[in-house]
């Protein structure tokens, strides 16, 4: 779902926060300035993810358009001008995922970070494990109402299991005291699969066990949280920590990524494709292999300059993903990228790059007036002990497509 619902009176507040949403978040935001328009609306749109409720409206001056969205379980977002402790707890009770005061900037900002939250959150599974029932209960509601998918556990076994068959699993929130196997076991045994850049760990213990918030740190566990916690507080160390994985899984991305044209680098090729070429060899798979270096690329350089040539090493990167989306492309570095195959028949790998070869000869690179270009290219299947023996392979192949003038490929197989 991908559309919010902003039930506010105010137009000038409606249209600040609106263009704060839309322009950091690709959601659409429907607008409502009376509870009567907001019923209309629910009424007939059913994919909202989120609503934001301003409490006092012309028509409802007392919270009724909470309860009207409530009652279509949206999650709500409450928005007020005035706070007190009591409010807060019976907002609570009521139900909603938040509630910020609208009195400045930063609050704007923090319903964009909340929003932005609660729709990734669409996609992250959790795992509880918590023998106590109402412990249980407690959290799982909370986590439903921030819209992450809820696995429970009642003890360290069960947790094993339900991890196993639900890789996707991305949080785990281990209460201590549990029958069969505690939650510092639990992480003692998760840890030996799963680190902590790609499984988040929350170990709960009681207020009078302080030493244990700091075994389970010891243990592995990325967090903790003493109980009694209030709603508030859970949910800044959920959001925290997936924030924390989201940013290592993005840096992790851009460490494999060249910079200039997005294909995958060399690192890339040796640190992960590698064990996919061990596995596909021993599974029998045939395996390609092509080294692509542009003709006399350096003439572009000098003749329309640097930048213009990193124009054209994007636009042959974007063309070459555009033909291989099924395959591993890579930049090896300079004007010269890489190409490898698995599971396809070494004649129709082959017959796709010669369909490269011609749609980048007739494709004109576009720097204001149209230039062309064409590129060499050495493609194997013979398959070696590592994958920089075949890259090698490929390169001498290369160099005598150069060699026998440019502009075509050389295989092992002619
Ligand atoms: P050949 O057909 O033999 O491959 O000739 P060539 O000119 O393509 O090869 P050469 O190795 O002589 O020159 C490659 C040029 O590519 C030189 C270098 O400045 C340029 N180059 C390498 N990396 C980049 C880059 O990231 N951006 C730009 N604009 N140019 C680059
Ligand atoms: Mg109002
Ligand atoms: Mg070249
Ligand atoms: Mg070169």
């Amino acid at each position: 779902m991908n559309k919010i619902l902003l039930i506010e009176d105010s137009q000038m507040i409606s249209r600040a926060l609106s263009s704060n949403i839309s322009k950091e978040l690709d959601v659409e935001v429907d607008s409502a300035y009376t509870l009567a328009e907001a019923k209309a609306r629910l009424a007939t749109t059913h994919d909202y993810f989120a609503a934001l409720v301003d409490l006092t409206l012309p028509d409802a001056p007392d919270g009724e358009a909470l309860d009207e969205v409530l009652q279509w379980h949206i999650p709500a977002i409450v928005m007020t001008a005035s706070f007190s402790e009591e409010k807060r707890d019976e907002l609570l009770e009521r139900g909603l995922v938040d509630y910020i005061i609208k009195d400045s900037k930063t609050s704007f900002n923090y319903v964009v970070s909340l929003l932005r939250r609660l729709y990734l959150n669409q996609f992250i599974s959790v795992l509880v494990v918590e023998d106590s029932f109402t412990g249980m209960q407690f959290v799982t509601k909370q986590l439903k109402r921030w819209l992450l998918t809820v696995h429970e556990a009642a003890d360290g076994v069960e947790a094993l299991t339900i991890l196993n068959q639900h890789p996707e699993i991305k949080m785990v929130l281990a209460d201590y005291h549990m029958p069969v196997m505690n939650g510092m076991e639990l992480v003692k045994a998760l840890r030996e699969k799963r680190d902590k850049e790609d499984l988040a760990i929350i170990g709960i213990s009681a207020i009078n066990e302080k030493s244990l918030s700091a075994r389970f740190i010891k243990y592995g566990a990325n967090d903790f949280l003493t109980k009694p916690f209030a709603p508030e507080e859970l949910q800044c160390r959920i959001n925290h920590n997936l924030e924390t994985l989201e940013l290592l899984s993005k840096l992790r991305e851009m460490t494999y990524r060249d910079y200039l044209t997005q294909l995958f680098n060399r690192r890339y090729l040796f640190e992960k494709v590698e064990k996919q070429f061990r596995s596909a060899k021993s599974a029998g798979q045939p395996i390609s292999l092509c080294v692509m270096d542009i003709d006399h690329f350096k003439r572009i350089n000098d003749s329309y300059g640097h930048h213009a040539g990193d124009q054209v090493l994007q636009m042959v990167s974007a063309l070459f993903m555009e033909h291989f989306p099924d395959c591993i492309t890579f930049r090896l570095g300079g004007e010269e990228f890489g190409l490898i195959t698995f599971n396809i028949p070494f004649e129709i790998a082959l017959s796709r790059i010669e369909q490269f070869r011609i749609d980048l000869k007739d494709t004109p690179m576009n720097l204001g007036h149209p230039v062309y270009i064409n590129a060499s290219f050495g493609v194997t299947d013979e398959l070696t002990d590592r994958l920089d023996e075949m890259l090698q392979a490929a390169d001498r192949l290369l160099y005598l497509a150069k060699q026998q003038g440019r502009d075509r490929i050389c295989t092992n197989t002619e």
